[in-house]
């Protein structure tokens, strides 16, 4: 079969072929057609005399296809309106295709479905379908997000964005751009309500302010079979404080990083201390407990001091952590296994 109906739907997935069935175009009244993939000129063609739209994207684990999840929602929710079939096709109808008609069915419903369950639901009619990793993850943010209609201003794409970025420039044995990098107290919004309990750091030797709960990144110790220790270090997300130790050479406004380094020294924004508090690597370390962190902007815990209070206004805030792209989800923490090729920097 060059196309499939996806059950319960009047949305089919198929391959580059299927826009060739002119007989079973006809017959299931499709009426949209949703192309995912770089079309060649001679094919426009084939869309005559139907609704057409075009995302053009390669079948790999690097490509941005959930930016183009709203509009491609948007177009199917269109055809399906009209009370017209809506075909979404790739060249194989397996990876990419797939990956839109999920999103829209998580869209539909987003509590009742999670990307996994919703292949399922396509894979009943078009076993062959099958998502790449990378779109396997990007189904999972834009699930964690709510499906919202709009994706690119949601302080988890944001998050997402920066660590493909850092990995792009990691690959290529740079530190990433400070124009790309994430600093966490600059994004809205800041509100500390909704946490239980408010862990503040504070440098051992001057008692400066450091960091406060919704800039540390929760970690998770692994008891790993290997014995590794504790955890030495507490990792936090990238603060403008430390702006002159991940961009030594730059100025304020983030002109000409040059060679920013790819790992070193992190140390205490209090100029008249400078006391070393820890270390960097956008490539990422291991941490003592044997989990990697990628990237990594690491305080050692005997350079600083941590202190914990009971957050008073707590209750006060709406929105859940996930919201407010404090946390990070499991999912969208590198794993050891995720790309050890690498040749990140131990600790
Ligand atoms: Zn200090
Ligand atoms: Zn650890």
């Amino acid at each position: 079969m060059t196309m499939n109906r996806i059950p319960g739907q009047n949305i089919y997935v198929g391959s580059i072929l299927s826009l060739n069935d002119k007989a079973a175009l006809e017959k299931e009244n499709i009426t949209h057609i949703l192309s995912v993939l770089r079309l060649q000129p001679q094919e426009e063609t084939k869309f005559a005399g139907f609704q057409h739209h075009s995302i053009e994207v390669d079948d790999i684990y690097n490509e941005n296809l959930l930016e183009h999840f709203p509009s491609a929602i948007k177009f199917i929710q269109s055809g399906l309106d009209a009370g017209g079939g809506v075909l979404v096709h790739c060249t194989m109808g397996k990876s990419r295709s797939a990956t839109i008609c999920i999103a829209y069915l998580l869209h539909q419903q987003p509590i009742a479905l999670t990307p996994q369950s919703a292949l399922s639901v396509i894979r009943e009619s078009r076993p062959r379908c099958e998502p790449n990793d990378g779109f396997m993850k990007q189904l999972s943010i834009y699930h964690q997000m709510g499906c919202p209609d709009d994706v690119i201003s949601h302080p988890l794409y944001n998050r997402w964005i920066y660590h493909r970025e850092v990995k792009e420039s990691v690959a290529c044995g740079r530190a990433p751009e400070m124009s790309s990098v994430l600093f966490a107290d600059e994004q809205t919004p800041k509100s500390q309500d909704n946490q239980d309990r408010i862990t503040e750091i504070k440098c051992r030797k001057c008692r400066r302010n450091l960091a406060t709960t919704p800039f540390i990144i929760p970690h998770v110790p692994q008891n790993n079979a290997r014995g590794l220790g504790d955890c030495a270090h507490i990792f936090l997300h990238p603060l403008t404080w430390m702006r002159s130790s991940l961009f030594p050479d730059s100025d304020e406004n983030g002109a000409p990083s040059g060679d920013a380094p790819l790992s070193g020294r992190l140390t205490c924004p209090n100029t008249s201390c400078g006391f070393n508090i820890g270390k960097f690597a956008w490539q990422g370390m291991q941490c003592s407990c044997g989990d990697w962190i990628v990237p990594a902007i690491g305080l050692a815990k005997a350079r600083i001091d941590i202190s914990h209070r009971v957050n008073v206004g707590h209750g006060l805030g709406r929105l859940p952590p996930a919201a407010l792209g404090i946390r990070l989800p499991p999912s969208m923490r590198a794993s050891p296994a995720d790309d050890s090729a690498n040749g990140r920097g131990n600790l």
